[in-house]
């Protein structure tokens, strides 16, 4: 029987491993298949605090693991495949095998939606990116034109955000208007560094041959007229998905599948709370998972006190 089984092993997930190890409550954190969680899929952190020079994700991510590790939290390998939440204690079903818990922290994570072109797969991270805030400011984004590709909220942000380092951003969007807020919207079209580029779907990003990002290859939906839109940066800002599915039912999730965090960090589940991405489509960054794992660790310690009285 475990006390806390943290689900996902980003940084929601080990900084609620390294509170709750420090509890003396012995975590297990179950990785899922990304050990890690996104921040190793990137290189250079530059707003992580205490890492003036910056730090590389995965490092980063290897570093919590240790400090967590270091207080009693163990790490497995697995995916959580079921979770029976109405019953006490909680049972998980691990790559087939039961895991019972009395508190279970879930900080599965968001996955962002990909364009689904090889092109965009190969130059992920060599100018193909999905967070303006996490890397518009990197050198090689400086007066160079950008791509952002979207049209709803986020997309709007991105493009708002990336005017203050790119020479011009143009927001690629499928329809002739913006999904966004009106008043996203018309503050978006009123920035003179942001063009649109309407009714138009990216059918390439260039130049796989060149290993890095030259451009975009754009298609008029309506008129099915192809044309090269030179840039540096493609920021995709089509939405995420909450890794939730397997608590649906079970868990209040909203529209989207987020979790809908219970003061704070709880869940409409006694014993069960959450943090991190899977929580959160505002700010999405390490520093809010991490405070919201700090945050799901402290709650599920102190449910443990009161279970145990
Ligand atoms: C390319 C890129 C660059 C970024 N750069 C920055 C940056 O510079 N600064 C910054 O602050 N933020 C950055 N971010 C955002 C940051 O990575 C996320 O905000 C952060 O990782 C969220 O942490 P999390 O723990 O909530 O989720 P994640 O890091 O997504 O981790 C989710 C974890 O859950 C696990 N999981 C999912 N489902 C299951 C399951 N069923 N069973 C078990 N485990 C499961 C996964 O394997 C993973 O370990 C970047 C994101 C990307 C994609």
């Amino acid at each position: 029987m475990q006390n806390v089984v943290v689900i996902g092993s980003g940084c929601a997930g080990w900084t609620a491993a390294l509170y709750a190890a420090r509890a003396g409550l012995q975590p297990l954190v179950l990785t899922g298949t990304q050990p890690g969680g996104l921040l190793t899929t990137t290189t250079i952190v530059e707003n992580f605090p205490g890492f003036p020079e910056g730090v590389d994700g995965f490092e980063l991510m290897s570093r919590m693991q240790k400090q967590a590790e270091r207080f009693g939290a163990r790490a497995s390998f697995g995916t959580v495949e079921t979770a029976d939440l109405s019953r006490s204690p909680f049972m998980l079903t691990v790559d087939g095998e039961p895991v019972e818990t009395r508190t279970v922290i879930i900080a599965t994570g968001a996955s962002h939606r990909h364009l689904g072109l090889t092109s965009e797969h190969k130059l992920e991270n060599k100018g193909v990116t999905y967070c303006a805030t996490c890397d518009g400011a990197l050198p090689v984004f400086r007066n160079q034109p950008l791509v952002v590709v979207g049209g709803g909220d986020s997309a709007c942000e991105e493009a708002t955000y990336l005017t203050r380092f790119g020479s011009v951003v143009y927001l690629i969007h499928r329809r002739d208007t913006l999904r966004a807020s009106k008043i996203m919207a018309e503050r978006t079209l009123a920035n003179p560094k942001i063009k649109p580029v309407w009714d138009s779907v990216v059918t390439e990003v260039l130049d796989v041959q060149q290993d890095k990002v030259t451009g975009v290859r754009v298609k008029n939906v309506k008129t099915n007229v192809e044309s090269v839109i030179d840039c540096a940066g493609v920021f995709v800002a089509i939405g995420h998905v909450p890794n939730t599915q397997i608590f649906k039912g079970q868990i209040d999730l909203d529209e989207n599948g987020y979790v809908i965090p219970k003061h704070g960090a709880s869940t409409n589940v006694p014993g069960v709370f959450v943090a991190g991405d899977c929580a959160d489509h505002v700010y999405r960054q390490a520093i809010t998972a991490a405070g919201m794992g700090c945050a799901a660790a402290i709650e599920a310690e102190r449910y443990l006190a009161t279970m145990s009285q």
